[in-house]
């Protein structure tokens, strides 16, 4: 006996014109993310993260850099 295997897939009913993709397309935009002034050292940071410049968070400065490490 022949057995029919015939896969279904849901087809678009219409064809999805180019000002409607267009349209959802509009909010697929990725944006910039957020920056915020370093408190110690003026550098745009991006915020609730140690500074990558100065190594300071919150005022203080919690991370030094690995130049500094060598020297002492
Ligand atoms: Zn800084």
């Amino acid at each position: 006996m022949l057995k029919l295997e015939i896969q279904m897939f849901a087809v678009p009913f219409r064809k999805v014109s180019k000002t409607r993709k267009r349209m959802r397309r509009s909010h697929n935009a990725l944006d910039l993310p957020g920056m915020v002034k370093c408190s110690n050292c003026g550098e745009m940071i991006k915020p609730h993260r140690v500074c990558p410049n100065c190594g300071s968070y919150k005022g203080k400065v919690v991370v030094t850099k690995d130049e500094e490490k060598q020297e002492a």
